[in-house]
């Protein structure tokens, strides 16, 4: 029997080329030129993260098999004893999803081949369209129309309408302030007045980053009903879940959630009780490829679709590991697409490309992406306080982002 190729080193790579502070992680291996990449990126708080991975993962995976990737996803993610947090699922996420990559350059083959198989040639996308009002929003989806776009995510004024210029206490501190209540009326004639405007002929999709209490969800929901969304994304906060089949009584408003789960527990009961129609976890902090792949083929069996999280805080190795799943997935629903900036196309080669509102793969082995190394120096991460999620209800009260 051929000796088994094992991991040489572990190496983080950090570099903020766009705004978000991206953790890239290197797995080295035994075979000379043999390495793969993986996306540890929690943009937050990206330092915790780089340290699980020096400290304790890079020691914990030197000398392993790089072939057994299940057994040493189950070991890493039990091997700390106390488990899925943000920083751990994210550590253990860029060796996952680097030795996915790996495995593939082994067989020569994409790492959908490896999951099964095709089941599309290609996913469909959906961007973001934001205004500071109904007009500019209805503009801009008509321009990603012309660009190819089939599904559009519609927002007015950022997450919760911020920036509003409610009344505030006297001495209320600094912070990014929204009113709950006129961003529900305010978003609910944007979505009316876009709706009509643009027909029926493009997809919309509206995100309310669980910025309402849960009775005004489930109102919320209630209302946009005849506006036929796509989905209405994060209705609910993780805490709210419950709330979740309030909503289902009440409308048939489809339901995406996900982005912030940590633990198999959160989503396990919204699955099996069919209260959300897409699951749409980050992929890099549910912990990878591997815990990704157990989602989709679980959610399939309850006829709940996908909808990775595909911002910029996810890096373009994520996204590539997003579109495997996606090619694979039988129960694929859209993918989220940020649109990045060309300086990522020349940082990362084999880029997934988008064209006509479809993401391609490049048939490239393993996850078909690298990383040009001395570009990424160039951008080191700048270390700041984050102001966006410094949420402020009107009494200047802290919210959740
Ligand atoms: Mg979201």
């Amino acid at each position: 029997m051929r000796a088994p190729i094992t991991v040489r080193d572990i190496k983080v790579i950090t570099t903020q080329p766009a705004g978000s502070r991206l953790v890239i992680v290197k797995v080295i291996t035994s075979e000379p030129g043999l390495y793969g990449l993986g996306c540890a990126t929690f943009t937050q708080r990206p330092y915790p993260v780089i340290a699980a991975i020096e400290k304790h993962i890079r020691p914990f995976m030197l000398g392993r098999d790089v072939a057994r990737i299940e057994e040493t996803w189950q070991m890493a993610m039990v091997h700390g004893y106390w488990r899925n947090g943000p920083v751990l699922n994210n550590a253990i996420s860029g060796v996952d999803m680097a030795l996915w990559d790996i495995k593939g350059k082994q067989a020569g083959m994409p790492v959908y081949q490896l999951f099964g198989g095709k089941c599309r040639e290609a996913a469909s996308v959906y961007t973001h369209a934001d205004g500071r009002d109904p007009q500019e929003i209805e503009d801009a989806v008509r321009k990603f129309m012309t660009e190819g776009y089939r599904y559009v995510r519609v927002q007015m004024g950022g997450y919760g309408g911020r920036g509003s210029q409610a009344l505030r206490p006297d001495g209320a501190p600094e912070g990014a302030y929204y009113d709950p209540r006129s961003y529900m009326r305010a978003t609910l004639r944007m979505l009316e007045r876009v709706r009509s405007g643009v027909g029926e002929d493009v997809e919309l999709l509206h995100d309310i980053h669980e910025r309402l209490s849960p009775s005004d969800a489930v109102q919320f929901a209630k209302e946009v009903e005849p506006i036929k969304l796509f989905f209405l994304e994060d209705a609910l906060a993780p805490e709210d879940i419950r709330w979740c089949a309030r909503i289902r009584e009440q409308c048939a408003t489809p339901l995406a959630m996900g982005e912030l789960f940590n633990n198999p527990h959160e989503w396990q009961p919204l699955i099996t009780d069919r209260l959300i129609d897409f699951v749409r976890m980050h992929v890099s902090q549910m912990g990878g490829l591997t815990p990704a792949r157990h989602v989709a083929a679980f959610a399939n069996m309850f006829g709940v679709r996908t909808a990775w999280h595909g911002p910029g805080d996810v890096s373009p190795i994520g996204h590539a590991a997003n579109l495997h799943l996606d090619l694979w997935a039988p129960n694929f629903g859209i993918q989220e697409w940020c649109r990045f900036p060309a300086l990522i196309y020349e940082m990362f080669p084999g880029m997934p490309e988008v064209r006509n509102g479809y993401m391609y793969a490049n048939d490239g082995p393993g996850l078909g992406i690298d990383i040009d190394e001395k570009l990424a120096a160039q951008f080191p991460l700048v270390d700041e306080v984050e102001w966006w999620t410094q949420t402020r209800l009107p009494d200047g009260s802290p919210a959740r982002p």
